[in-house]
């Protein structure tokens, strides 16, 4: 057993790091306030290789797995970058494209994933069916060479930065025409749709969430696209595909979590070392204000080993396994990003509501960590029945 990263995996993370702090969080929260992107921070973790370390190196990425990747989603997260696209365009559609993508779709897509010159954000929640994807709304049908597809998707991130949206549809497989025929049956597929193709339109969330991504609503109204959108060429490819975008989802968006606990606790620390309100003592050195601290610290250190579990069995090809590692990794990551930026906002005191101290602007997004993009208590239910065997309630 081995807890140690290589050379390589230090080198990437002290350079990330120094990248997000280059950056830091006022960076962050200025972008979010004043409505704009992170897009200096993105062009330039791209330029340096960091948005495709997990993408083939034939395709211009840096070759590594999903372990480099959260390694660099975790590190910006430390510095007060928490970056949610690094979620969706990398780890979900790089990862969906790299591996069940056809040939043609490697070579369109995943060079531009590398160096992050194209976004690829993904729309699977929908309105009405919530967390149940068979209820699924949006379909898609042949019409000649051609997908039409229709529905309405919504709390998709970063439709307005990104070049193409992978949504998830259900085709319509076997005609039903008789007893002995096949019934007719929706199948999941992928598509990479355009985000400026006609048909497709948006509107945007508000949501309490300081944030330069934003969430949307996205409606498609007959949105034509060419059979090579279908992800994989083939309907056998669409369940697949969807499952292989999960595992490094969940990774990921927990390293994020792990990085804005860390990020939380060290301002909080920094904080409570020096502020003095009784007589000599720092606060910090009352455990009514450290323990609390130390609690969260352990906490995030938890969810980090279950992380870099999920990930390296992921990147092992062990993908069972880590379907297990990365459903805890991220709730527990969830769980202790929220109790680590609660606690910080609360023993720096009034300056924890404050802009200036940066933590409070952590509230909404390390909350909305423990629902999406897959809520905690799906987990709960994940765990209950495939660690613990119990029967499915729902
Ligand atoms: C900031 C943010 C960004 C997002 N980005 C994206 C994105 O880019 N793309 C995308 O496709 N989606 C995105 N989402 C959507 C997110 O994945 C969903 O919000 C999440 O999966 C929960 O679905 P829901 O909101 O429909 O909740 P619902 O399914 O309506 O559930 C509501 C509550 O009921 C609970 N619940 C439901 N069923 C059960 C059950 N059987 N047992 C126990 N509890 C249950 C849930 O856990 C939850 O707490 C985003 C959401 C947020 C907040």
């Amino acid at each position: 057993m081995n807890f140690d990263l290589t050379p390589e995996q230090e080198q990437l993370r002290d350079a990330v790091r120094a990248l997000g702090r280059r950056y830091g969080h006022g960076y962050f929260v200025g972008k979010a306030k004043a409505g704009e992107h992170t897009t200096e921070l993105w062009d330039e973790a791209g330029r340096l290789g960091y948005l495709g370390v997990n993408i083939p190196t034939e395709y211009g990425g840096g070759g590594g797995g999903i372990t480099e990747l959260a390694l660099v989603c975790e590190e910006l997260a430390a510095a007060g970058c928490p970056l949610l696209l690094l979620v969706v365009s990398p780890a979900i559609a790089g990862t969906v494209l790299a591996r069940n993508g056809t040939d043609e779709q490697r070579k369109r897509f995943l060079p531009g994933l590398a160096d992050g010159s194209t976004k690829i954000v993904f729309a699977i929640t929908e309105p009405e069916a919530g967390s149940n994807f068979h209820r699924l709304g949006t379909v898609a049908r042949r019409d000649g060479d051609d997908w039409v597809l229709s529905g309405r998707k919504c709390f998709i991130s970063g439709v307005d930065e990104a070049r193409y949206v992978l949504v998830v549809a259900r085709v319509a497989v076997g005609d039903g025409s008789s007893a002995e025929a096949a019934p007719r049956k929706l199948k999941p597929a992928l598509f990479v749709v355009p985000t400026d193709a006609p048909g497709l339109t948006r509107s945007k969330l508000d949501m309490e969430i300081v944030s330069p991504e934003h969430q949307f609503l996205l409606y498609l109204d007959d949105v034509r696209v060419p059979a090579d959108a279908l992800v994989g060429g083939s309907l056998d490819a669409g369940l697949p595909a969807l499952f292989s975008g999960l595992n490094p989802e969940r990774v990921t968006v927990a390293a994020m979590g792990a990085g804005t606990g860390r990020y939380a606790i060290e301002r909080a620390s920094e904080y409570t070392a020096t502020r003095r309100v009784w007589g000599g003592r720092s606060i910090g050195s009352h455990q009514g204000v450290a323990h609390p601290l130390a609690h969260a610290a352990v906490q995030v250190e938890l969810a980090r080993l279950m992380i870099y579990k999920a990930a390296s069995l992921y990147d092992a090809g062990r993908d069972l396994e880590a379907g297990v590692s990365a459903n805890m990794a991220k709730y527990a990551a969830g769980e202790a990003a929220a109790l680590a930026v609660d606690t910080a906002v609360q023993v720096l005191g009034g300056a924890g509501m404050t802009t200036e101290y940066g933590v409070a602007t952590l509230l909404g997004g390390v909350r909305a960590g423990r629902i999406a993009p897959v809520s905690r208590e799906m987990i709960l239910n994940f765990v209950a029945q495939h660690v613990l065997g119990q029967e499915k309630s729902y």
